[in-house]
């Protein structure tokens, strides 16, 4: 310590030679003999799992790769401290160059349907689970890297992601987790000036991406396709064991564990439908069977509201329509469960199946009602929101602010106030729905405030509009990172007004209405 510390750094050491001395080691300022921060507490138990379950691979380093950006909410889930991102070889182990002390790095297999067509076989032919962390509270959390090379499961593809696609990873999967939604998380981006080719020449990046399991309906449609339901039992046996501790050893585990399955996914389909979220693909290898937003590609968040969207542009006959995932959710689930019947009875697996529709109207009412400030529940609430919608559809008003906007609605007023009106132009529609709503809500007698308070915790002021994730790249193609942390940051906390940052709110200027995204990532 004596010998290679300037005296200058020490409390009380001499202040003449240095005018601003710290009186500490600087964050992040990591010395030999340190404990490593990334050698994590790694408890990798899908790799203790059959070999027919993945194919052990290490990734394939980037050239010359720096961190582009780094989640400290994200890294808290590790007990991996904030300033790791300081490490020296951060970039490195953050990308896959360097091993994490513990990580057992893999790739998974699965099948799917992609767009209603069966694939026998696809897996993690650009992702790599590097290992599985259990964290100081006993969570259990898969480090996946994304973008990390080619394995045995590649099939054509490169091994590779872009960096636009890392980027809008990384934004949506945080601002789904800060609206409250189930899905993975995002820790860091790496990026790399390697080249990568698509339509047009790009490069190269990684995302570590995190979530309890990242296991999906096509890990187990592949074994039963190949007629191997011991695996099936298997993998089932092990996400039971993990994730839905109190049915271990039960006899009817597999039904009771459909069921949790057919009930989150439905509640995940209504918690997409109330924020006005559009996956784009989604294919039954792209769907957790924790129930949560898996594989972000060409989504879409919602601006001008349109029943139909579609945010994929390689959607050519609209399968994944934002009004249709409800219905595709419950199709899915039903490949999921044909893929159990071994393990099922036909009846039983019908029977969980069949909880699908009133799980996603209750929770999506629930939703709803919430959106409106409603505490009761009526008989024509059903009626309330869907004339609201087809309004909003007539009028083509922005999702998000139109939500936002009826947060200041008072109960007394008779007719639209003039922040609704001047979205709109069928006012007498407008005006009619507006009385119909101030009646229920005075029925309800719960004090304005109250109620508006409630509601502006519940729609959100900012998503994740797609010119603001094209902002964030074009910066980060000229090397400015510092968009994609701003946004991250507003998108955490999207119900607070930000007001430093309300540039954030606005709807999609001219320039980027004709944005389009496609699967090419
Ligand atoms: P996705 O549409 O991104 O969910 O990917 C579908 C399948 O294609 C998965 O098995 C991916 O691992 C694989 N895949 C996508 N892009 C690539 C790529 N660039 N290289 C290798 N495999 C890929
Ligand atoms: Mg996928």
């Amino acid at each position: 310590m004596e010998s290679n510390t300037p005296s200058t750094w020490l409390p009380g050491g001499s202040s003449t030679s240095s005018p601003t001395p710290p009186d500490r080691i600087p964050a992040g300022h990591y010395l030999a003999g340190m404990p490593d921060p990334f050698a994590l507490p790694f408890d990798n138990r899908f790799a203790r799992l059959h070999p027919t379950f993945y194919e052990v691979v290490d990734p394939t380093p980037l050239g010359q790769p720096y961190l582009i950006a780094f989640n400290p909410d994200a890294a808290a889930l590790l007990d991996l401290p904030p300033d790791a991102a300081a490490h020296p070889d951060a970039a490195a182990y953050l990308s896959g160059g360097k091993r994490m002390p513990g990580a057992e790095p893999l790739a998974m297999i699965y099948a799917g349907h992609q767009f209603g067509v069966w694939v026998p076989q696809l897996g993690d032919g650009r992702a790599i689970l590097l290992g599985q962390v259990t964290n100081s509270r006993g969570e259990h959390w898969d480090v996946q890297l994304k973008g990390s090379g080619m394995t045995r499961f590649s099939r054509m593809g490169d091994g590779r992601a872009v960096l636009r696609s890392t980027i809008r990873e990384y934004l949506a999967s945080e601002a789904m987790h800060g609206l409250g939604i189930p899905t993975t998380r995002a820790l860091a981006i790496v990026g790399s000036d390697d080249p990568v080719y698509r339509e047009t020449p790009e490069t190269a990046a990684t995302l570590i991406r995190l979530a309890p399991s990242h296991i999906r309906f096509g890990s187990f449609q592949i074994f039963a396709a190949r007629g191997q339901p011991d695996r099936s039992r298997e993998l089932a046996d092990h996400v039971i064991e993990r994730h839905e501790p109190d049915l271990v050893g039960r006899p009817d585990r597999h039904e009771r564990w459909l069921e949790r399955v057919v009930d989150r996914t439905a509640e995940l389909m209504a918690s997409w439908m109330a924020v006005g979220f559009a996956h784009g693909v989604m294919n039954t290898d792209n769907m957790s069977v924790l129930g949560l937003t898996l594989d972000y590609g060409p989504y879409g968040f919602m601006e001008a509201y349109e029943p139909g969207f579609i945010c994929n542009h390689s959607d050519h006959e609209g399968r994944y329509a934002f009004d249709r995932q409800p219905a595709i959710g419950l199709w899915n689930l039903a490949r999921f469960a044909e893929s159990l019947l071994e393990l099922v009875s036909f009846e039983a697996a019908n029977a969980a199946l069949n909880r699908y529709p009133t799980a996603f109207d209750q929770r999506y009412g629930a939703l709803m009602r919430s959106k409106l400030g409603l505490t009761t529940t009526d008989a024509d609430d059903t009626s309330l929101v869907g004339e609201l919608l087809s309004l909003m559809a007539a009028n083509r008003v922005d999702y998000t602010i139109w939500f936002r906007s009826l947060c200041a609605v008072s109960s007394d007023a008779e007719a639209a106030p003039a922040f609704l009106r001047s979205m709109a132009h069928d006012l007498e529609r407008l005006d009619a729905w507006t009385s119909r709503y101030t009646a229920r809500l005075r029925a309800e007698k719960r004090p304005d405030p109250e109620r508006m308070a409630a509601m502006g915790r519940v729609n959100p002021k900012y998503v994740l509009r797609n010119y603001l994730a094209q902002g964030a790249i074009d910066a980060a193609l000229g090397k400015d990172y510092s968009e994609i942390e701003s946004l991250r940051r507003v998108l955490a906390a999207p119900f607070d007004e930000h007001p430093e940052q309300a540039r954030y709110a606005e709807p999609a200027p001219p320039w980027a209405r004709d944005l389009v995204v496609s699967c090419s990532s």
